[in-house]
């Protein structure tokens, strides 16, 4: 079983601290939710362990199962089952979203190919595809479609979720945080993630959307607040932010905020 390791993380951005000594252990399929107030560094930390360049880690550790994440780019952590999805994608005029796939499909299948090495093959590719959408019940006319080109806060989550199914990664971090989704995108992710099948992965979820949590109920919640997780219990602790706010946990850790 596969696990990510977050140890004593400390990271700042051209020099003001954001991170402060994050720890945080993640088992192959865990879902653990992340929660806390705006600005108390959760899409920071889902950044930093995607390898996202602009943060500095001043101190402590990354791991996957025993090795060093810190250590590799982006795209290594990628081939190395790391996946996080863009919150604010670029788009890619010219690309569409199968050829994408495609690329990032072979890298991650076969990580120690070399740039300009054939991808896999477009039959089997192209099958495996049409399946998922199908499983997923998305129109195939999507994957014709260029990457983020104009897409909507629904048609990102949709990319994202074609992602993960295709890509099968070990970890992945889904941020929720400032787009807003209507409910059909919610009820996309909360189902789709059931379907991929959750216990091929470890999923960290930052989400504000209770319905996302209750169809994937995490074993582990954490909150974060200046930069700490502060707190962890079970799916209770969830629920309990979502009907309350985190007036408790400002008042239990004033050295925090
Ligand atoms: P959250 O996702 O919990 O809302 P963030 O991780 O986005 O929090 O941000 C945490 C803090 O770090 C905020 O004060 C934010 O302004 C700051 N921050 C994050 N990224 C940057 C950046 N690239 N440059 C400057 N400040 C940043
Ligand atoms: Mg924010
Ligand atoms: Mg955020």
């Amino acid at each position: 079983s596969h696990v990510l390791k977050i140890e004593n993380l400390h990271v700042s951005v051209e020099g003001k601290p954001i991170l402060r000594g994050v720890n945080l252990e993640m088992k192959h399929g865990e879902i653990h939710a992340l929660m806390g107030p705006n600005g108390s560094g959760k899409s920071t930390l889902g950044l930093v362990v995607a390898g996202h360049p602009g943060y500095e880690v001043t101190q402590g550790s990354i791991t996957l199962d025993g090795v060093d994440l810190l250590a590799m780019e982006a795209d290594g952590r990628a081939r190395a089952g790391i996946f996080m999805a863009f919150q604010r994608p670029v788009a890619v005029p010219g690309v569409k979203m199968a050829d994408f796939l495609r690329h990032a499909t072979t890298n991650v299948r076969r990580p120690d190919r070399k740039e300009g090495e054939e991808l896999i093959a477009m039959r089997e590719f192209r099958k495996e595809l049409k399946d998922k959408m199908q499983q997923l019940k998305m129109d195939p006319e999507f994957a014709r479609r260029y990457v983020n080109d104009g897409f909507s806060g629904g048609e990102m989550k949709r990319a994202e979720i074609l992602q993960l199914a295709m890509l099968q990664p070990k970890f992945a971090i889904l941020d929720e945080t400032d787009s807003g989704l209507d409910a059909d995108a919610v009820r996309l992710a909360s189902t789709s993630i059931a379907e991929i099948g959750r216990e091929k992965m470890g999923l960290l979820i930052i989400t504000h959307h209770d319905k996302l949590l209750e169809h994937n109920p995490p074993e582990f919640t954490h909150v974060m607040l200046g930069g700490r997780i502060v707190e962890t219990a079970g799916m209770e602790l969830a629920k309990e932010l979502h009907a309350q706010g985190y007036d408790r946990i400002r008042a239990a850790y004033p050295e925090a905020d």
